[in-house]
């Protein structure tokens, strides 16, 4: 390969500093131009190879331009087929839906029906809410501490992070926010708090529309939810007449390694949100899947122009005939995701358990180094290594993998041994280690 000279960082970066909002984000983390994607690597124009454990925040579960979904999508282009279908009837919206029916929603006796919102999870999320409330006739929603929902305005009213909610600049409204599973230390048990203020006329709180809430909280700092808690909360939802949303936006498609994430729990939510890896390909495309007996809308009452992102529907339904007609994929996901979690608690357990702890669910996994500072120069360094990792929580303080699902183990290791080496230089040198 031709080893080019570093290019100047103004020239390189000119039209974006000149062109390009301040609102732009993830670019700051990882200040090169990008030219090419495969697998698990991202390349920059310069050639240079990345390792990706961002995947567009778990959009890209299958990697980048898996081969599969794209010699579906390249036939169905040169073949001339509809790009644009309003929510018109179209061959492509069928073949998906025959595909999400047979292979996902009938062997799990799952009876939903399928809304193409916009196609972007704020979008989900907020149709979700309009319907949970329409149906209660109640206005208020549970949302969790932490909660990550999208930045329109209704699904930012159930999201938690400050930053994002100042943003409104205008009061949001109808939700109530409670402690997440473990918020308040494992000693208290916080579906039970939300038991008691459902149940008492007097607490304040009142009858919610639905409960809205992530098995795992990506945005939020990989914070997992029990099992028990989340049976428990679906229980209490149900005792109560408010419907359970799961927004698997970011956690579903295999990231825990079944197709969703509350499968595991043995939930059946009134109304999943889905969108980032439903599309296989990056493509934008956004799910509300709604419980049969809950299908209460009339005709357009949430409507959107790109409903019908017909290519997505191709790679979608392609990436589910490829990976989801067999168990496969699930099992690599819990092999790999008990590889990532052995090798991430490898790495905290070097160091004090107030520096440094693993955590996550799945192939959704990180390592909490307690400070937003260190974490951020944890992926830069990481970064500067040839691997591109992203944070996430409160204060940023969360390093957070999310590797494709269908990553080699070499390319996994290769990955966390970046990670391993920028956490070492990062901490290493300045705290005790507990060896
Ligand atoms: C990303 C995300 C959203 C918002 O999706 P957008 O496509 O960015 O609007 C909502 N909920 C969860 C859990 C997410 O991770």
């Amino acid at each position: 390969m031709i080893v080019q000279s570093a290019p100047d960082p103004e020239e390189e970066f000119a039209i974006f500093n000149h062109l390009e909002s301040e609102v732009r984000s993830y670019a700051r983390s990882f200040p090169v131009v990008f030219a090419r994607a495969r697998g698990a690597q991202l390349f920059a124009r310069d050639g240079t190879a990345y390792l990706d454990f961002l995947m567009g925040c778990s959009s890209l579960n299958y990697g980048h331009n898996p081969p599969e979904l794209k010699a579906a999508l390249i036939d169905y282009i040169a073949g001339d087929g509809i790009t644009h279908g309003l929510d018109l009837y179209n061959e492509a919206k069928e073949s998906f839906l025959r595909e999400f029916h047979e292979t996902i929603l009938r062997p799990r006796q799952l009876d939903y029906v399928v809304q193409f919102p916009g196609p972007t999870g704020a979008n989900a999320v907020e149709a979700a809410l309009k319907l949970a409330r329409k149906i209660t006739g109640r206005s208020n929603i549970i949302a969790f501490t932490s909660g990550f929902h999208g930045v329109s305005l209704g699904a930012l009213s159930c999201t938690g992070n400050r930053y994002h909610r100042a943003a409104a600049g205008q009061l949001l409204g109808g939700v109530t926010r409670l402690p997440y599973d473990g918020y308040l230390g494992s000693a208290v048990d916080t579906a039970d708090y939300l038991d008691h203020l459902l149940s008492d006329p007097s607490s304040g709180v009142d009858a919610p529309a639905a409960v809205i809430v992530e098995t795992v909280q990506g945005e939020g700092g990989l914070n997992v939810a029990g099992m028990a808690w989340l049976r428990k909360v679906a229980a209490i939802a149900q005792r109560n007449g408010a419907l359970l949303i799961v927004d698997d936006i970011q956690v579903g498609v295999g990231r825990t390694d079944a197709f969703f994430s509350f499968e595991a729990a043995g939930l059946r939510p009134d109304i999943v949100t889905m969108a980032k890896s439903i599309s296989g390909y990056g493509l934008p495309m956004a799910l509300v899947l709604i419980d049969r007996q809950l299908d209460r809308w009339e005709p357009g009452e949430h409507n959107g122009t790109f409903r019908g992102n017909c290519h997505a529907f191709v790679t979608a339904r392609a990436a589910l005939e490829h990976f989801w007609r067999t168990d496969s994929l699930a099992a690599s996901v819990r092999e790999k995701g008990n590889l990532l979690k052995s090798r991430l608690e490898q790495i905290a357990q070097k160091y004090d358990p107030s520096r440094a702890s693993a955590k996550g669910r799945g192939m959704m996994r990180g390592i909490d180094l307690k400070s937003g500072e260190i974490a951020g120069q944890v992926i830069s360094t990481a970064f500067q290594r040839g691997l591109i990792v992203e944070t996430a929580g409160p204060y940023d303080e969360v390093v957070k993998c999310l590797p494709p699902l269908v990553i080699g183990e070499d390319q996994l290791s290769q990955g966390l041994d970046i990670l391993e080496g920028a956490i070492d230089s990062v901490i290493g040198s300045t705290v005790n280690t507990a060896a």
